[in-house]
């Protein structure tokens, strides 16, 4: 891996050409209030906190802008059950715009007034529901999850927050079954194209229990993608298996300042062999 710092332009012209991907992720922390099946970092109340900071995810921010990324993801674990981060989140939307996940269950009294706040033209929360059958979604994410995301989104939207829904599934994209799915959706307020439909990637608990499908470098979108434990290729990179952190995908465990993980990472996409069976095997 190199030690060399992309110049500015080097990176904003590789995202201008698409070489590459506009957006940088940041995984918050790795705790969790729930325990999902498919979960790809492990998570949950007994997970290690493994946090960046505000200061260290606001610095990422404004240097993403300035290497000429044009967007953000906030991931956890569960972001929410950090305090200071819808601040930071609309601290860090001053420089792009942000997409933040959140599982949707934690926004009752205070912590739906603070969620509420990020009602802002350059942020998103991206809700998880899998399924318009209550108990076939809560048996992969916990009890009573169907019921307090339902609740939630449209109460979220009244207040001028734009809410996104991820729906992981195991079986085919555009399978007829997920039709009523989708009708849940829309009658909550949610846009069609802002209902997002992917796969179980097999990586984390999800490929302990052998669910999902295989994925190698190739196939997970070179994202830069920023963790307590360092910089990764693309957001599905830092998993966790059998509690250690997956190091495959591992560019460089520096992540600040941006501009060297930004360069590893364009290095990584430049050595990609061909063929499609390519591994990366950076550590
Ligand atoms: S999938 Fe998301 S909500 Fe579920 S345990 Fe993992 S981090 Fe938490």
């Amino acid at each position: 891996m190199t030690d060399t710092i992309a110049p500015s332009d080097t990176v904003a012209d590789a995202v201008r050409s698409g070489e590459l991907p506009g957006r940088v992720w940041l995984y918050s922390n790795y705790n969790c209030n729930l325990a999902c099946s498919y979960c790809l970092t492990e998570s949950s109340p007994r997970s290690e906190r493994r946090q960046l900071s505000a200061e260290q995810m606001i610095a990422v921010a404004e240097q993403a802008k300035n290497l000429g990324f044009t967007a953000l993801g906030i991931t956890g674990g569960e972001p929410f059950l950090i305090p200071w981060l819808p601040e930071t989140a609309l601290a860090m939307a001053e420089s792009l715009p942000l997409v933040l996940l959140t599982n949707g269950t934690l926004f009752t009294g205070d912590r739906f007034e603070r969620a509420a706040r990020l009602a802002h033209p350059d942020i998103a929360l991206q809700i998880s529901l899998d399924s318009h059958l209550p108990d076939v979604n809560d048996m992969a994410r916990g009890p009573d999850n169907f019921a307090k995301v339902v609740q939630a989104v449209p109460l979220l939207i009244a207040r001028g927050v734009r809410v996104r829904i991820a729906t992981t599934v195991s079986g085919a994209l555009d399978d007829p079954l997920l039709d009523p799915l989708k009708q849940l959706v829309a009658s909550l307020g949610v846009r069609e194209d802002d209902h997002l439909i992917r796969p179980i990637v097999r990586r984390g608990r999800a490929d302990e229990v052998g669910l999902g499908i295989r994925a190698v470098a190739r196939d997970i979108p070179n994202e830069l993608t920023i963790t307590a434990d360092g910089a990764f290729w693309g957001s599905f990179g830092p998993t966790v298996r059998s509690g250690r952190l997956d190091t495959d995908l591992l560019l460089t465990r520096t992540i600040l300042p941006l501009a060297v993980p930004a360069a590893a990472l364009l290095a990584a996409s430049r050595g990609m062999p061909a063929g499609t069976d390519a591994r990366l095997g950076i550590r």
